[in-house]
């Protein structure tokens, strides 16, 4: 097993250029393993290790099995977490006609892997599961996975399954269910309404899908949070200056999503952690502040184009 930076290194560069590697699982798909779902491709993850040095490097013992040495990977804001087990060596072994590259597993087949729920590395036999993603939002469907033999917990993913966890992840997201303080879909209005005297109800998707686009590509998700708390400031304050009540009135907002706005949605609930509705409410206090704040011109420009073009 490699040991420290350097051997580490070129040992998860040579598990990612051969495909020979696993992705940890405690029973379901870890949707911040973004290599796992697919967010991001082997070659980047290869390119952002090149460039690590020794520094973006640590090492520790595994939490439950203390024998493992989990090693640490940090650089520009990503985490890379590697174990090693005899795994690899096994599966390497177990096809040697095959070239590394194109390494196929078949139901069946069988390897090891760390299982936390037995708390040792354990024998684990390859088959076809529901696997369900870690924050709730859907399953992927008769995937390849690595059982562990003794609990039956699925422990391993292997990287064939990425592109049908990818597509699972795309399709099960078919509309955008949310209950929020109704002061939250007033301001949105208000914010449509500042932008084009006509609009109706309709534009509510509209505006969301295309701020979610503009947060992703920009990564701008991280800044959603405060500029939340801000709102809510002062939303408290002005109630509390005119002497209401907090209000407890809810309303839903429903919207039917396709596959580019459920894409960009999922990518931002990753990027801020944050739930389906605590993300509805921050990117609504985010227009909120463009439109009605800001009133920034080029915001509301591009966002009269787009009522323009939806008519
Ligand atoms: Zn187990």
């Amino acid at each position: 097993m490699p040991k420290g930076f350097r051997a580490v290194r070129s040992a998860v560069v040579a598990a990612l250029e051969s495909g020979n590697y696993l992705h940890v699982s405690r029973g379901d798909i870890e949707v911040k393993n973004l290599l796992a779902i697919g967010e991001v491709g082997a070659g980047e993850v290869i390119d952002i290790i090149h460039s690590c040095d020794g520094s973006h490097y640590s090492s520790r013992p595994h939490h439950v099995v203390p024998a493992i040495e989990v090693h640490v990977l940090k650089r520009r804001g990503w985490v890379h977490q590697v174990l090693f087990h005899r795994t690899a060596d096994v599966v390497h072994q177990r096809s040697p006609m095959s070239n590394p590259t194109m390494k196929i597993l078949f139901e069946g087949d069988t390897g090891q892997a760390l299982c936390e729920r037995c708390q040792a590395l354990v024998g684990m036999h390859y088959t076809r599961r529901d696997v369900p993603f870690s924050d709730g939002q859907g399953i992927a469907r008769d995937i390849l996975v690595g059982v562990c033999d003794g609990c039956d917990t699925v422990v391993a993913i292997p990287p064939q399954s990425t592109p049908a966890i990818r597509e699972a992840r795309k399709q099960q997201l078919k509309s955008i269910e949310a209950r929020l303080p109704a002061v939250y879909l007033d301001v949105l209005d208000a914010a449509m309404q500042a932008v084009c005297s006509e609009a109706g109800a309709h534009l509510r998707k509209l505006f969301l899908a295309h701020y979610f686009q503009r947060l992703v590509q920009a990564r701008q998700g991280m800044g959603l949070q405060p500029g939340h708390e801000a709102f809510v400031t002062a939303l408290e304050a002005q109630q509390r200056q005119r002497g209401l009540q907090a209000s407890g009135a809810t309303r839903r907002l429903s919207m039917k999503v396709n596959t580019h706005m459920a894409e960009d949605f999922l990518a931002l609930l990753q990027q801020t952690r944050m739930s389906q509705t605590e993300l509805l409410k921050a990117v609504i206090a985010r227009i909120q502040m463009d439109v009605l704040e800001v009133r920034d011109p080029q915001v509301i420009e591009v966002l009269q184009r787009l009522v323009r073009v939806a008519g």
